[in-house]
C-alpha cells in the first residue's frame, strides 16, 4: 500500500526554547514548561479562569509558512479538565475551546485582531479529566485532527480561543500531506502534493537510467498523499537488468541482448564476455555464431568430415555411403554435399603417381537424390564415363561451415567405373516394306560407352513366338531383312556390341510385310521400279560415255578443254582413270577455276545466324542453307570483308576451288560459293564442335582411348584421300580439323600459300616464306620440301595432340629451339596415358628420313586394327610419372654402335617387338629383316627401348645444345 508523506509545518514539541506565541490578554494562555507522559521536557500552553465569568483568552502561533501545501492537518494534543469536578464553580465552567486561522502573505508579527480569523472549530475533549477525591490527577490526553483549506495565500496563523474552560495545550503539529519520490516500474515519479479537492493528479513517470519507456508509466497521487493506479512501464536496455529500481550494467560473464526487464544470463558454451553491459558474447576462436543463430546459442563449429565412405560401382554408376561425422559442431542442421572429379594420373592400383589431374565431372553426371544439400549418408552417382577414375569429396555442412573455410574437411573416395555395355537402341523407324523384306534404321544408342562395333538384329516370326529366329549383324544403324514371308508380322529387337559387350536390347519392334496381292502399281513400288531403271539406264550410258571419251582423247589430246589447266604437281605418276587435284592458280582466270569446281549459290537461299569465328578474309558466320526442293541444311559461311584486293578475292575463292575439288567424309565439304553478289561467300557444311584443338582442351579427358583412335582414323583418312589425289596440305594440325555434332573429323583449310599466311602458327624461316615450324617435317623447314610424307609428319604432331588432349607441341620451347631439337634427334615424349602403339606410330611420323614415314594409307590401317582390337590400347607408353616438358633424345649417337643386326636386337630385347607393336602388323617389324643395318640404325632411333634417354628437363636441352652433351 502507499504511504503518504506528512511534512511538518509546526511541531511545538520539537521546539525547545520559548515558542514566543502571542497571549491576549495576558493573564488568559501561558506557556508553562513541563513533562510528557516519557518525562520528555516540553512547552505547554494553559488556561483556567473557570471562576470568573466573560473569559476570552487568545493564543496566536507564529506565522507559519504554507509552502506547497493546499491542505493542511492541525493535530493538537490537550487536556481538559471536566467541570463537574470543579466544586465551586457557578455555571461559568466550559469544556469546549475553538481553533481558528488567518491567512496572510507575511508575517504581521504583533499585531493581532481578533475579529480577523476565521473559526476552524470547536474542540471538545474525548476524554475530560477529574480531580479524584485523594487528589490524584487522572491525566487523560486528548488528540484531535482537524483539516484546514484549501489556503492559497504565504502563510497563515493559527488561534486558540478560550472561554473559560481548564485546558491545557500540550502539543501543536501543523502539517499537510504529499505523494512521496517513488521509482514504480523503473519510472522515477516525483514528490507530488495532492490536490485540496476530491480529484486525483496524473503524475508522468520519467524512465530511470538505461531503460526506456515501453508504454509511458503514469500514476495518481490521491488527496491523501497516496499514489494509485500505476499505469505503464519502463524495460532495461539491452546490456542492463533491473536491480533494485534501477538498471544495472550485466556482469563480465553475463549478457542480455534484448530490451526488458529479464535478468541477464550467462554467456553460453564457447562463448565470452569480458566487458559489462554486453549485449551478447563473442565466440571462442574456431566457434562462430550463424546467421539467425539466436545469442542464447552456443558457438558452434563445422562438422568434421563424414567417416568410413563406401561405395559399391555397378558399372557406370556408383553408390556411396558413409557415417556421419564424429563431431557435428554441435548444430544439428548438418548436410552433406558430394563433389565429383574426374581425376587422371593414377596408376592401375590405385596408388596416386603424384601428377594427378582432376577437373570437375560433366554436368550431365547424375546425383540421386541430389549432390548437395543431402540429409541422409548416401548417394547414387550415376551416368559417369565408363572405365574412369573419379574422386568424390563428400563434405559435411553445417550453419557455420561457409564461416569457416579453412576448417571445413571432406572425405575423399576414389573409384574406377567398370566398363560398360552400351545402352538400349530407342529409336527404330520402318523405310521401306515390301513383299518380303523390310528396311529398317534406327538410332545409336544414348550412351555408347565406347565405339560400337556392330548390331546385333534378332527378328522372328510373331505366331512362332520365340521358338525360331534369325540374328543378323550390322555396322551402321540400317539394315534390310530380305527373304520374309509376305504379309506376315514379325517382331524384332536390335542391340548394340562395344568392346564391353553387348548392351540390352531394344524394346521390341513390330513390323509386317506387304501382302502377296500387294499392287505393282502401289506407290513405293512404282519409285523403287524407276529408281532401277534410271541407275542401269545411268551405268550403261556412263559406261558408254567413258568409252567414246576415251576414245577421242588419244585421237586428239591437244583439243581436251582440260588440258590447258592439267597440272600433276609434285611429279606424282598418277594412275589413269584416279581424280586428282588440279592447281586452280594454273588457270588463267581463277574464277573460271571456281565456277569448274564450285556451284554458284543464290544469296537468297543463305541465312546467316551468327558469327562463329574469324578467317583471315573475314567473318566465318553459322547458317543454314535451303535450296529448292532440298531439305534446309546448317552451314559455315566465310564472308569475304568489303575492301578487297583482287588478288584477296582470288585466294578467298582459291580455297573453294580446292575444296570443291573434294568428296570425302573426312574433308570438310562445301557446299557452294556466292559470287555474283556481295558479299562474296563461301558455304561449307556445318561443324558444331568447331576447330579440333580447342574442342580437345574444352573436352579435356573426356574421351575413351577408342574415342580419340576413331577421330584420328578419320583425319587420317581424310589424309589418304588428299594424298591420293596429290594434294599436299602443308598446315595439317588440329586447328585446322573441325569436329561436327557426331565427333566426325574433317580435314579442313586449303590453300596454297595463303594458308600459312592466315596460319597464326606460322613463322618466316630464313629462306624465306611462312611455316608452322612446330608441325612441319624438317626438310619442308630447311628447303620447303613439301611432300604428303611432310604431311604424314604433321599428322604425328596431330597425333599427339589429340592425345595430350590439345596441349601445345613443344610447349614453351622458341621455334629455333624446336628446329634445334628435333635437328638433333629429339622427339615430344609420349602423352599421359597415350597406348604404347599409338605413340610408336607418332615416333614413326616423325623418321628423320621421309622415305620410312607410313604412307596415309598404312595409318588408316593400323588405326583400324586398333579399333578393333581396343585391348591393345592398355598397354601405356608412360606407366610413370614423368613432368610434362622432357624430350626424348631420340638422337642416332644414342644408340650404341651397333654393327650387326643381331647386336641391334640384342639391345632391343628387352622390349620385345610384340609388346612395342602390340595389336599391329605393319611396317616396323616386318620390314625390320629386309632392311640394312644402315636403316636399322635409322629406323632403331626410333623405337621405344633400352636405350632410351630422358633429358632431365628443357633446361638441360639448352645447356646440351649450347655447351655440348650433358651426362644424363
Ligand atoms: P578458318 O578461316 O577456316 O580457319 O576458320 C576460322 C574459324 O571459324 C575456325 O577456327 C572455326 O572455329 C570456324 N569455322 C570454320 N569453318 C567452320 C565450319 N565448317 N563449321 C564450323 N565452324 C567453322
Amino acid at each position: 500500500s502507499l504511504c503518504c508523506l506528512a511534512l511538518n509545518l509546526l511541531d511545538s514539541k520539537a521546539s525547545q526554547g520559548e515558542l514566543g506565541w502571542i497571549s491576549y490578554p495576558s493573564h488568559g494562555w501561558e506557556e508553562i514548561s513541563g513533562v510528557d507522559e516519557h518525562y520528555t521536557p516540553i512547552r505547554t500552553f494553559q488556561v483556567c479562569n473557570v471562576m470568573e465569568y466573560s473569559q476570552n483568552n487568545w493564543l496566536r502561533t507564529n506565522w507559519i509558512p504554507r509552502q506547497s501545501a493546499q491542505k493542511i492537518y492541525v493535530e493538537l494534543k490537550f487536556t481538559l479538565r471536566d467541570c463537574n469536578s470543579i466544586p465551586l464553580v457557578l455555571g461559568t465552567c466550559k469544556e469546549t475551546f475553538n481553533l481558528l486561522y488567518l491567512e496572510t502573505d507575511d508575517d504581521q508579527g504583533s499585531h493581532f485582531r481578533e475579529h480577523q480569523f476565521s473559526k476552524i472549530d470547536t474542540i471538545a475533549a474525548d476524554e475530560s479529566f477529574t480531580q479524584t477525591d485523594l487528589g490524584d490527577r487522572i491525566l487523560k490526553l486528548n488528540t484531535e485532527v482537524r483539516e484546514v483549506g484549501p489556503l492559497t495565500k504565504k502563510g497563515f496563523y493559527l488561534a486558540f480561543q478560550d472561554v473559560g474552560a481548564c485546558v491545557a495545550l500540550v502539543s501543536v503539529r501543523v502539517y499537510f500531506k504529499k505523494c512521496p519520490y517513488t521509482v514504480r516500474n523503473l519510472a522515477t515519479f516525483p514528490d507530488t502534493v495532492p490536490m485540496d479537492s476530491h480529484s486525483l493528479v496524473e503524475v508522468k513517470g520519467l524512465c530511470v537510467n538505461h531503460s526506456k519507456e515501453e508504454e509511458p508509466p503514469r500514476m495518481y497521487c490521491s488527496t491523501e498523499g497516496e499514489w494509485l493506479v500505476p499505469i505503464g512501464k519502463c524495460l532495461c536496455n539491452p546490456g542492463y537488468e533491473e536491480r533494485s529500481n534501477t538498471c544495472q550494467m550485466c556482469r563480465a560473464g553475463f549478457y542480455k541482448s534484448a530490451l526488458g526487464n529479464l535478468e541477464c544470463s550467462k554467456c553460453p558454451p564457447h562463448s565470452f564476455s569480458h566487458h559489462e553491459g554486453s549485449l551478447h558474447c563473442g565466440c571462442e576462436k574456431n566457434f562462430f555464431r550463424a546467421e539467425g543463430d539466436p545469442a542464447s546459442m552456443a558457438c558452434t563449429r563445422p562438422p568434421s568430415a563424414p567417416r568410413n565412405v563406401i561405395s559399391s560401382i555397378n558399372e557406370t554408376s556408383v553408390i556411396l555411403d558413409w557415417s556421419w561425422p564424429e563431431d557435428t559442431g554441435g548444430r544439428r542442421d548438418v548436410t552433406f554435399t558430394v563433389l565429383c572429379k574426374r581425376c587422371r594420373g593414377v596408376t592401375a592400383n590405385g596408388s596416386n603417381s603424384g601428377t594427378q589431374r582432376c577437373e570437375p565431372c560433366r554436368s550431365n553426371v547424375r546425383f540421386l537424390p541430389r549432390a548437395a544439400g543431402l540429409h541422409n549418408t548416401t548417394v547414387t552417382v550415376g551416368d559417369l564415363l565408363a572405365h574412369t577414375n573419379y574422386t568424390f569429396e563428400i563434405e559435411a555442412l553445417n550453419g557455420v561451415s561457409a564461416l569457416a573455410p579453412k576448417m571445413r574437411q571432406y572425405a575423399a573416395v576414389t573409384i574406377t567405373t567398370n566398363q560398360a555395355a552400351p545402352s538400349p537402341v530407342t529409336v527404330i523407324r520402318k523405310e521401306k516394306t515390301s513383299r518380303n523384306s523390310v528396311s529398317l534404321s534406327w538410332q545409336e544408342p544414348e550412351r555408347p560407352n565406347g565405339i560400337i562395333l556392330d548390331y546385333e538384329i534378332k527378328y522372328y516370326e510373331k505366331e512362332e513366338q520365340e521358338t525360331s529366329y534369325t540374328i543378323l549383324r550390322a555396322r551402321g544403324c540400317n539394315v534390310t531383312l530380305n527373304g520374309l514371308k509376305s504379309n506376315t508380322a514379325y517382331l524384332l529387337q536390335i542391340r548394340a556390341r562395344t568392346a564391353a559387350g553387348y548392351g540390352a536390347s531394344s524394346p521390341t519392334f513390330q513390323f509386317e510385310t506387304s501382302p502377296d496381292s500387294f499392287s505393282i502399281s502401289s506407290e513405293s513400288s512404282q519409285v523403287v521400279l524407276i529408281a532401277i531403271s534410271a541407275a542401269v539406264a545411268i551405268i550403261l550410258l556412263t559406261v558408254l560415255l567413258y568409252v567414246l571419251i576415251g576414245r577421242f582423247c588419244c585421237r586428239s589430246k591437244s583439243k581436251h578443254p582440260d588440258e590447258k589447266r592439267l597440272h600433276f604437281g609434285n611429279g606424282h605418276l598418277r594412275l589413269p582413270g584416279i581424280r586428282t587435284y588440279v592447281d586452280p592458280h594454273t588457270y588463267e582466270d581463277p574464277s573460271q577455276a571456281v565456277h569448274e569446281f564450285a556451284k554458284e549459290l543464290d544469296a537468297s537461299c543463305i541465312a546467316i545466324d551468327k558469327v562463329v569465328g574469324a578467317g583471315e578474309f573475314g567473318e566465318v558466320c553459322s547458317g543454314r542453307l535451303k535450296l529448292p526442293s532440298k531439305k534446309e541444311i546448317c552451314v559455315a559461311i566465310k564472308t569475304l570483308k568489303g575492301g578487297y584486293t583482287d588478288k584477296q578475292r582470288r585466294d578467298f575463292l582459291a580455297e573453294a576451288s580446292i575444296m570443291g575439288q573434294f568428296d570425302h567424309p573426312n574433308i570438310i565439304r562445301l557446299e557452294g560459293v556466292v559470287t555474283r553478289s556481295k558479299p562474296v561467300m563461301i558455304v561449307t557444311e556445318y561443324m558444331e564442335n568447331g576447330s579440333l584443338d580447342s574442342f580437345l582442351r574444352k573436352h579435356d579427358a573426356q574421351f575413351t582411348g577408342i574415342q580419340l583412335v576413331g577421330m584420328l582414323r578419320g583425319i587420317a583418312s581424310g589424309m589418304k584421300y588428299l594424298s591420293d589425289m596429290g594434294y599436299v596440305h602443308r598446315d595439317l594440325a588440329a586447328r585446322n580439323i573441325l569436329v561436327n555434332s557426331n565427333l566426325v573429323c574433317k580435314v579442313s583449310d586449303f590453300g596454297l600459300s595463303r594458308v600459312l599466311e592466315d596460319d597464326p602458327e606460322a613463322a618466316y624461316t630464313t629462306r624465306g616464306g611462312k611455316i608452322p615450324i612446330r608441325w612441319t617435317a624438317p626438310e619442308a623447314i630447311a628447303y620447303r620440301k613439301f611432300t604428303s610424307a611432310s604431311d604424314a609428319w604433321s599428322y604425328g604432331i596431330v597425333l599427339w595432340e589429340v592425345m595430350s588432349y590439345g596441349e601445345r607441341p613443344y610447349w614453351e620451347m622458341s621455334n629455333q629451339d624446336v628446329i634445334k631439337a628435333v635437328d638433333e634427334g629429339y622427339r615430344l615424349p609420349p602423352p599421359m596415358d597415350c597406348p604404347a602403339t599409338l605413340y610408336q606410330l607418332m615416333l614413326d611420323c616423325w623418321q628423320k628420313e621421309r622415305n620410312n614415314r607410313p604412307k596415309f594409307e598404312q595409318i588408316v590401317s593400323i588405326l583400324d586394327k586398333l579399333i578393333r582390337n581396343p585391348g591393345s590400347l592398355k598397354i601405356t607408353a608412360n606407366t610413370t610419372s614423368r613432368p610434362a616438358n622432357l624430350l626424348l633424345d631420340r638422337s642416332s649417337s644414342e644408340v650404341p654402335s651397333m654393327g650387326t643386326m643381331g647386336d641391334w636386337m640384342d639391345g632391343m630385347r628387352t622390349l620385345p617387338c610384340k609388346e612395342a607393336f602390340s595389336g599391329v602388323s605393319y611396317s616396323s617389324c616386318d620390314t625390320l629383316a629386309k632392311t640394312s643395318t644402315e636403316d636399322l640404325k635409322k629406323v632403331g632411333v626410333t623405337i621405344v627401348g633400352p636405350q632410351k634417354k630422358i633429358v632431365s628437363s628443357l633446361k638441360a636441352l639448352d645447356s646440351h645444345t649450347k655447351n655440348g652433351p650433358v651426362p644424363v
